[in-house]
């Protein structure tokens, strides 16, 4: 008899079905995995409640740690050649890459056509385990694995593949210099990880965040300066309050992780002349912003964006967490853990801020 394994499946928005199948093999070239955390991504949120413009029926979850439970032929090493063997704990990109698309071609990989054709597969398809709120997930050779550094462990590595890879990818492209003095807007996942990458890169910052808990833990992370929307409620009262703490210039350079178009605007406002902003984490097609265009083109504002990340952002933000596990309270930033069956309410108090991070560990005990 096959061993059988149980995973959440979404068949349509709002609902959430366990199903079980036989464990399949792993696949020649990828892994077998056995679930020890899938963390619950702002994504899962909007998916679940149908706002997201692509996943509407999906095998839920994309954040993992998993243990390595069989090898696929040929495999022996992960990505950046560190032997593999059974029982090691891994992360993966939880997108993979086709190689046989224009994105891919150019090597821009997070773009790639087909990043998300494995997560959108109908899981009566084998191998059944595209998604990580399952007991097993089954990594295609499409995709990227880095073994977990000794020292970090599995619940730290639970966002890594997607939150903190992300921001590491949005970092990346605002150029930061030491020196230079950062505002990270909103101060959830995202903002927690922005802070603390800022602070190891010698940047000065700024969080902004209308809940009280959350700045009180963006200084745990480093932040220099808070900004409490409670307090100042309007925008201008927050753009005054950077100019203050810039020498009445502005700041170099914002990450926008609210999700909240609004914000972008005001972010645009607190930069000094040749600043940079970076959108991250707004997945949502449709969410339009109201903004002074002239007054930002006349001003040398750089835009960027950022959606997934590219191979390597993954390994970075491993080395991140073996770095700073020590330093920083990174074991707190999933404040609420659920088993394999509820993953329902894990997703609820999530979205209703009743935890900063949820995480399913499937493998519990
Ligand atoms: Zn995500
Ligand atoms: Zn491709």
């Amino acid at each position: 008899m096959p061993r059988r394994g149980t995973l959440a499946y979404m068949p349509s928005p709002g609902e959430v079905e366990y199903r079980e199948y036989d464990l399949p093999t792993a696949p020649a070239g990828g892994l077998l995995l056995e679930t020890l955390v899938a963390g619950v991504c702002g994504s899962e949120i909007h998916i679940f409640e149908g706002r997201h413009p692509v996943l509407k029926s999906v095998s839920l979850g994309h954040e993992i740690v998993g243990r390595v439970a069989e090898l696929g032929a040929g495999v022996s090493a992960d990505t950046a050649g560190t032997p593999l063997a059974v029982g090691d704990a891994v992360s993966v990109t939880y997108f993979r890459a086709c190689r046989s698309c224009p994105a891919c071609g150019r090597g821009e990989f997070a773009l790639c056509t087909h990043a998300l054709d494995g997560w959108l597969s109908d899981p009566e398809r084998e191998p059944h385990f595209f998604g990580t709120m399952a007991s097993h997930y089954v990594v295609d050779p499409r995709q990227w694995v880095f073994k977990l550094p000794e020292n970090v462990p599995p619940a730290v590595a639970a966002s890594a593949n997607c939150a903190l890879a992300q921001v590491v990818n949005g970092l990346e492209r605002l150029a930061l210099k030491a020196g230079e003095t950062l505002v990270v807007q909103g101060c959830g996942g995202l903002g927690l990880y922005s802070v603390a990458l800022a602070k190891e890169r010698g940047v000065r910052v700024i969080a902004v965040d209308a809940v009280a808990a959350r700045l009180e833990r963006a200084i745990e992370f480093g932040a220099d300066h808070t900004i409490d929307i409670g307090d100042l409620a309007t925008p201008g009262a927050r753009i005054a309050t950077v100019r203050e703490l810039t020498a009445g210039e502005g700041a170099d350079a914002a990450i926008d992780v609210t999700g909240a178009p609004a914000a972008f605007g005001e972010g645009i406002e607190m930069l000094r002349a040749g600043g940079r902003l970076a959108e991250v984490g707004l997945v949502l097609t449709g969410a339009e912003a109201t903004f002074d265009l002239g007054g930002m083109a006349r001003r040398g504002i750089t835009v960027v964006t950022a959606v997934r990340y590219e191979p390597r952002h993954l390994r970075e933000s491993l080395e991140f967490l073996a770095r700073n596990v020590d330093r920083l309270p990174l074991h707190l930033m999933i404040d609420g853990h659920y088993d394999l069956d509820q993953v329902e309410e894990a997703i609820a108090d999530s979205a209703g801020r009743k935890v900063t991070r949820a995480a399913v560990f499937p493998t519990a005990g």
